[in-house]
């Protein structure tokens, strides 16, 4: 089949991934460059911190997004294992399973939260946590929830299109710096004409404000550690007001994030924000003080009205948004999902 795909975003490049390996001919249009710079309004994923936790979301998101955050999960071993044997480079997927922690005036909190999501394992002994991660702080209590993890996103986002341009033999799938403002079912309107599809994927993120999507603005920030600094899992803090992570980053950068923040002010990270976000990271490990901050980063989640991802298939157009705080974590089993409804066949992901 011939698809074309507005928006190359995550759910863009992941689907033209999925379709080019499924033997599909793809073109995707994209407003912005493969690689955007970090001050341009550019795909949320790209500024994303790419954990993958079905179960600790599953206290916001319910068991929609649980149910398909474990199916994804099994997806992105699959996609990383066919992505590495084309580029010989992994997506930067770890799944080495995610900490919570808790200061002892929260441990209450913590007991709530772990009964709403049915999370049940003990909290880690000292020497066990002193195992895992020594630089977090003594005064916490740390529990592991196995199996969760990260990807990296631009590293991911990067291989998706290199992998993707493998399997072609011309590179005509990706048209970057291409904005497009009129397409429809089976159509698409670019600069010098009307190109015809079988499907048009309309994947626009937060543009897609014509089919209900709003911005949720999240900020974060990117610290370089001290040498011999050492951290190897996403940690959670579990606090009623800061709810903050602090998770490995490539190149061994930390990445520390995020706000949720009801607005679609896209400038730059404000004081307050900054402020809760390093007290938290500094309080959880303490070596980080001695970090250098290397940038700050805003850009916004696109929600629908219930902050519930959704498609809507219109003939040949089919709508995929609403992804919110959890691209990484669903995107795999939701276009499974989409590819199965519109009987366009895929290569064959085992869920198992
Ligand atoms: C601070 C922050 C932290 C996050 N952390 C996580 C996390 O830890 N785990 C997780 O799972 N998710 C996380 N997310 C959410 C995740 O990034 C999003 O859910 C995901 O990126 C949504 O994917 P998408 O493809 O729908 O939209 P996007 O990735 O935003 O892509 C949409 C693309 O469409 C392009 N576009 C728009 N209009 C047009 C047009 N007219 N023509 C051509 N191109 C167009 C845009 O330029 C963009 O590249 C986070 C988001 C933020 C902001």
């Amino acid at each position: 089949m011939k698809i074309g795909i507005v928006g190359g975003g995550l759910l863009g490049r992941l689907a033209a991934f999925m379709l080019t390996k499924g033997g599909h001919a793809v073109e995707v249009y994209e407003r912005t460059s493969q690689r955007p710079a970090p001050t341009s309004s550019r795909s949320a994923a790209f500024t994303s911190a790419g954990l993958l936790s079905p179960i600790s979301e599953k206290e916001t998101g319910g068991n929609v997004i649980f149910d398909l955050g474990m199916k994804s999960l099994r997806l992105w071993h699959q996609i990383d294992d066919q992505i590495s044997e084309i580029v010989n480079e992994g997506m930067g997927l770890f799944l080495k399973g995610n900490l919570f922690v808790s200061s002892p005036a929260e441990i209450n909190y913590a007991t709530r939260i772990f009964n709403k999501i049915g999370f049940n394992s003990a909290p880690l002994s000292k020497n066990q946590r002193m195992m895992i991660e020594p630089n977090l702080s003594d005064k916490l209590t740390c529990w592991i929830v196995p199996d969760e993890g990260q990807i990296y996103p631009s590293r991911a986002l990067n291989t998706l299109v290199e992998a993707t341009n493998k399997l072609v033999t011309n590179k005509s799938v990706w048209h970057f710096d291409t904005q497009i403002n009129e397409f429809g079912p089976g159509w698409i309107k670019t600069r010098e004409n009307v190109v015809n599809y079988d499907y048009v994927l309309d994947v626009r993120g937060v543009k897609a404000s014509d089919v209900g999507i709003r911005g949720v603005r999240g900020e974060v920030i990117l610290l370089a550690p001290p040498p011999n600094f050492f951290l190897s899992h996403p940690v959670r803090f579990l606090h009623p007001r800061f709810k903050i992570y602090i998770v490995p980053h490539d190149k061994e950068r930390v990445l520390v994030g995020s706000t949720e923040i009801e607005s679609e002010d896209l400038s730059p990270i404000s004081l307050q924000s900054a402020l809760d976000l390093l007290t938290v990271a500094q309080y959880v490990l303490p070596e980080l003080s001695e970090s250098r901050i290397i940038s700050t980063d805003t850009n916004l989640r696109p929600a629908s009205f219930n902050n519930k991802p959704f498609f809507k298939i219109k003939k040949n157009l089919v709508h995929v948004n609403g992804l919110f705080r959890h691209g990484w974590l669903i995107a795999p089993a939701l276009l499974v999902e989409v590819f199965s409804k519109l009987k366009i066949p895929i290569t064959d992901y085992s869920f198992t």
